[in-house]
């Protein structure tokens, strides 16, 4: 990922496009690109969009976007100075705890985290 990352921050500084990379404009940035992922499947049904996200055209339009969302996620997480690596470890530890296997198997909703 370390040269990917080099290769977004290349890509941001050779434009000289630092001077807009503000926190907040980034955040929004981040949110509109994941809003574009849901806009493939805007008004589809269930089973359309389980059928379109293995479709070439879903397949390319989802590509794409899932790459937007990661590239401002690996931006930010420069900018930011978040070890990414690190937060996502730290989270997966968080979340095994507070969601162990024995009391969440095979529910989707968030009951029992609120008990
Ligand atoms: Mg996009």
């Amino acid at each position: 990922m370390d040269k990917t990352l080099e290769r977004i921050v290349a890509f941001v500084q050779e434009r000289d496009w630092e001077q807009f990379q503000t926190p907040k404009d980034m955040a929004i940035s981040l949110s509109l690109e994941a809003s574009e992922v849901l806009e493939h499947f805007q008004w589809m049904t269930l089973e359309e969009s389980r059928v379109y996200v293995e479709s070439a055209k879903g397949k390319a339009g989802l590509s794409a976007e899932l790459a937007d969302v990661l590239y401002w996620v690996l931006l930010m997480s420069h900018y930011f100075k978040v070890d990414l690596q690190e937060a996502l470890e730290s989270k997966m530890l968080h979340n095994e705890q507070k969601y162990p296997i024995s009391k969440v198997i095979g529910r989707h909703n968030n009951k029992y985290a609120r008990e």
